[in-house]
């Protein structure tokens, strides 16, 4: 079969390799799409860790076409979509719950092979369905979608709260739609790109802002502002020094602010702890998906979340290296991959 094959620093090649045979407890998962996400391209220049050679792609959905010996849960014919993270369940992390934090993770798409390709085995415990009515693009997105849900569970939205999203990318487009679907009574969306902003007041959100044309701050939170005092929540979900600075700034007096963009390691941002203090603003990070998936592929199946105005462009694997390598483009939000594409 075909697969992406990250070879190392700099080198990915669609190449053919033997097709995966599913080991006990696995599926053999024909691949229908598979998202390009910012870490793909962060692997591709060796920025996070990884274990070359291996098939990149940790958001896939396909149809099980095979299973493994002692498979309970599945049957070939069935769309699922999968979980890439996978937990040891035995260290303290796990033990403690927190499996996402997990000593020993192992991630389909960055240490073990995943979905850039025509095939992929997937444990079952990691596997979701999904109705075979749906579009198969929307599949793909169970992945990124649940990473929103994690952040959005954890800030406690309550309904009728306020919230500012800042970056207006899949992740940011994804956690305005949750944030709606958890209540809240406003959401603004600040991103640059005018395009981006009037996608986000289409799919949920309330309000936008353009940060390029004027100072955010008072902006939002000024006694002008979109919300005068700051925002019950703020998302921060671009992964840009900037937006890490503005976050705290922008949340009111006792609200939270969740971190989800993820600035290079090393990176460093002034954050004023006499403020953060005398307003009691709540700082929080979030990080994977722990035990969302599923909530995420039934969201997914439901359509309950917009996700086709998301896609910019679908390509087949032969496309895939020079999108791998290069920048997204502009206005660019989601490129799927489908291995059926010529
Ligand atoms: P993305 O496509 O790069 O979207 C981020 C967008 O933020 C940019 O496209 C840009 O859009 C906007 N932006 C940049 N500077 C801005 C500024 N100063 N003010 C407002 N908006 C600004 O990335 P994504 O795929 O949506 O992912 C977002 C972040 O989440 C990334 O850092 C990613 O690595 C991270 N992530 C985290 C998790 C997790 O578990 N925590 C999971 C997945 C992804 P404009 O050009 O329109 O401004």
């Amino acid at each position: 079969m075909l697969a992406g094959r990250l070879e190392g620093n700099g080198s990915f090649f669609v190449r053919e390799v033997e097709t995966p045979v599913p080991g006990p407890g696995e599926l053999l998962v024909r691949i229908e799409a598979a998202g390009i996400c910012g870490t793909d391209r962060h692997l591709f220049r060796g920025e996070f860790p990884s274990r070359p050679p291996v098939t990149l792609g940790h958001e896939f959905s396909g149809i099980v076409e095979a299973t493994g010996a002692g498979v309970t849960r599945f049957r070939a014919g069935m769309r699922v979509t999968g979980d890439p993270n996978i937990a040891c369940g035995g260290c303290a992390q796990c033990r403690r719950g927190r499996v996402n934090l997990c000593e020993n993770l192992v991630a389909i798409g960055i240490h073990r092979d995943g979905g850039f390709a025509e095939h992929v085995t997937v444990p079952e415990n990691q596997a979701y369905e999904l109705p075979l009515s749906l579009p198969p693009e929307r599949g793909a997105f169970c992945e990124p979608l649940a990473c929103c849900l994690h952040a959005v569970d954890k800030a406690e939205i309550r309904a009728g709260a306020s919230v500012v999203v800042l970056g207006g990318g899949v992740i940011g487009m994804l956690t305005v739609q949750l944030a709606r679907l958890a209540g809240a009574g406003s959401v603004i969306l600040a991103t640059r790109q005018a395009v981006r902003r009037s996608l986000a007041e289409e799919i949920g959100a309330t309000g936008s802002f353009d940060p390029a044309a004027q100072d955010i701050v008072p902006g939002i939170a000024g006694p002008d502002g979109l919300l005068p005092g700051g925002a019950d929540i703020v998302f921060e979900c671009a992964g840009v020094a900037e937006t890490v600075r503005q976050a705290p700034k922008l949340a009111r007096s006792g609200g939270t602010v969740v971190l989800l963009g993820v600035l290079p390691q090393g990176e460093t941002v002034e954050i004023e702890p006499f403020d953060l203090l005398f307003r009691e603003v709540k700082l929080l990070t979030s990080f994977l998906n722990p035990f969302v998936h599923g909530r995420a592929a039934a969201l997914i199946a439901s359509g309950a979340i917009e996700v086709d105005r998301l896609v910019s462009r679908c390509i087949g694997l032969a496309d895939l290296p020079d999108a791998i390598a290069n920048p997204p483009r502009p206005g660019e939000i989601k490129v799927l991959v489908m291995p059926g594409l010529a």
